[in-house]
């Protein structure tokens, strides 16, 4: 009831009509509302006023009515309410016309439930009397929201402020609207300083063009150059992302400093690079001390032999049979011819690397080819070895240099027979492989086999086995095979056991076009 029967002389002038409908506006109204007179007392409350005292205990069975509004805040405000002080001086501000209306949020927490209210007072004329109308708006739930609000902000304003990542936000003309503290420490601005700019200014050409900079939308990373405040420049990784906002489109920018990474991935290349010069060094070095070495027994051999042949011409030419003193001749004579061979052997390999050898290729019948080296060598050393060919067709024809593969059979043939006893077979076989379009010529032996350690050097110029004891050789014989199998755009590989002897593998293309 906005205003009590026993009340009613105060609203002077007015119809019993006018005061129903009021009152039952007011009753409608969610807000608890209470009627003041020019003095601060109540005069009238609004039923949302009512429900409120009741369901909060409040005693006054008259809902405060004839109480004065004022003098109770003037009392909560002598106990240090600042709200109570702020309302009671709203009151008279709106009472003397110094203000219209006056406004105010303030908690009321209840001992089961935190509740926040606005009051907003105002004035009103109700025929001749001033009027004041004090309106609690209960804004709880508004106030939950809110508090919900500003925490999952302050939420995401900490995550964001802690990453490492550059994280800024620009408008659609490129200006820095807002920005994170990764970005402030990455560009060495203060936080505040950066607000404002444009990107443009954090960053080098690149993307200075509009155009080129909004194409970069929901694209991955882009590794451009940064500019410091200080006019360092640096690596940065940026991607952009449109962000559709009530009041138009904002773009976020993600930047990630990669100074340290580039730095590391320049120091990772170099020092594979040092690596890689290191270990060819190394190698060269390795090879140099395999060839003095090879050279010091291998040189040794026939010059003491030559040596000694000079010797006993020259102190006993004179009294030796013409028989003895040809023998010694020939001895220089051979000796001689595998110095030179040799010094060939050390120049194909040294030719070869520096300027790569030339195959004069032809179409030969490598059955006809291989019979004959075969028969040579069976020739050559009927004495200690049996050399077989093995071989079930008449022709096949292939581009090949006779020379140089000769030089690699020949090197194959001499080992198989060299690193096998005596009375042993060697055999060459030779078979084509129709599918493949292939010759596949092997050469076997049943000798000593190679060490599972040598295998994988043995191609290796200088490289001999752990189990060649004092059988003569360079270490160049394979190196050599293997070149020229490799010129011939074939591959060789090998299949040993010790003891029982070993096979060579020679794969050659026949379609193989001389270059
Ligand atoms: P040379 O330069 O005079 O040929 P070499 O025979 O020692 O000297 P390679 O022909 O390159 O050199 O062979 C390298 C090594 O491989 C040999 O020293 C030997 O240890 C091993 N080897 C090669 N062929 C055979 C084989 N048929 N049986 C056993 N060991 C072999
Ligand atoms: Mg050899």
């Amino acid at each position: 009831m906005l205003i009590p029967s026993d009340s009613r002389d105060n609203f002077s002038g007015t119809s019993g009509e006018a005061e129903a409908f009021v009152q039952s506006a007011l009753d409608a109204l969610s807000a608890h509302i209470a009627i003041l007179d020019e003095h601060g007392s109540i005069i009238g409350v609004n039923a949302a006023w009512q429900l409120f005292a009741d369901s909060n205990g409040l005693s006054d069975p008259n809902y405060g009515i004839g109480t004065n509004y004022l003098a109770v805040c003037d009392i909560s405000a002598k106990r240090r309410s600042r709200d109570a002080i702020m309302v009671a001086s709203g009151i008279r501000d709106i009472m003397n016309g110094g203000m219209d209306e006056f406004q105010l949020e303030y908690p009321c927490h209840s001992p089961t439930e935190k509740r926040w209210f606005v009051v907003r007072i105002s004035r009103f004329d109700w025929y001749d009397d001033a009027r004041i109308i004090v309106a609690h708006q209960n804004v709880t739930e508004l106030k939950r929201v809110q508090i919900e609000l500003s925490e999952s902000k302050r939420r995401i304003e900490a995550v964001i402020d802690n990453v490492n990542n550059g994280i800024v936000a620009i408008n659609r003309k490129g200006f820095i609207q807002t920005a994170n503290r990764a970005s402030a420490r990455i560009f060495g601005y203060q936080l505040d300083e950066l607000i404002g700019l444009h990107l443009r200014d954090l960053m080098t050409e690149t993307l200075k063009d509009e155009q080129s900079f909004y194409r970069l939308n929901g694209q991955h990373g882009h590794e451009i150059t940064g500019v410091r405040k200080d006019g360092e420049h640096f690596p940065m990784y940026f991607s952009l992302n449109r962000l559709e906002l009530d009041d138009g489109a904002i773009y976020t920018c993600i930047i990630q400093d990669i100074t340290y990474r580039k730095r590391m991935e320049t120091e990772i290349i170099e020092r594979e690079r040092m690596q890689v010069a290191l270990d060819k060094e190394r190698e060269l070095r390795s090879l140099k001390n395999r060839f003095l070495s090879m050279m010091g027994h291998e040189l040794n051999t026939p010059l003491a032999s030559i040596n000694l042949s000079y010797d006993m011409l020259k102190k006993y030419g004179d009294v030796s049979t013409p028989e003895e003193n040809e023998q010694a001749l020939d001895n220089i004579q051979q000796q001689v011819g595998h110095l030179r061979d040799m010094v060939k052997d050390v120049m194909t390999l040294s030719r070869s690397e520096a300027e790569g050898l030339s195959v004069d290729a032809e179409q030969l019948n490598l059955v006809t080819y291989c019979q004959d080296i075969v028969e040579e060598f069976h020739f050559i050393h009927s004495k200690t070895h049996s050399v077989d060919f093995e071989c079930d067709i008449k022709k096949l024809m292939a581009q090949i240099d006779r020379r140089i593969l000769r030089r690699a059979l020949t090197n194959l043939l001499s080992n198989a027979i060299k690193y096998s006893p005596n009375g042993q077979t060697v055999t060459l076989s030779l078979i084509v492989d129709d599918a493949q379009e292939q010759a596949i010529i092997k050469v076997k032996d049943t000798g000593m086999g190679i060490p599972e350690e040598d295998h994988a050097r043995l191609f290796e110029p200088f490289h001999r086995a752990t189990n060649v004891d004092n059988l003569p050789g360079t270490g160049l014989g394979l190196a050599i095979v293997k070149q020229a199998i490799e010129l011939h755009n074939g591959t060789i590989t090998f299949e040993t056991v010790m003891g029982e002897g070993t096979t060579f593998i020679i794969v050659l293309p026949l379609q193989h076009k001389a270059d």
